[in-house]
């Protein structure tokens, strides 16, 4: 066993969850929404893991779909 299967279902799952999120929550009127200078410094981990900013995230699709956009591409493909 080595962990090549985790990590493959790792990356399927966080795949699968970067979908969702980026569905699940539709904020058509942008309710509470974030500055895009936000979203940029949340996509360069520049705010801490505890930011509130985090939770608008998984409870706005609009939100979560641009921070997926500004994130940098993951260098594992
Ligand atoms: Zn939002």
């Amino acid at each position: 066993m080595t962990d090549d299967r985790r990590s493959a279902d790792d990356r399927k799952f966080s795949d699968d969850l970067d979908e969702l999120l980026s569905r699940a929550n539709p904020n058509p009127g942008r309710i509470g929404c974030l500055s895009r200078d936000f979203l940029l410094a949340l996509a360069a981990r520049a705010q801490p893991i505890g930011d509130p900013g985090y939770e608008h995230l998984l409870q706005c699709s609009e939100c979560y779909r641009e921070f997926r956009r500004l994130q940098p591409a993951r260098g594992d493909q």
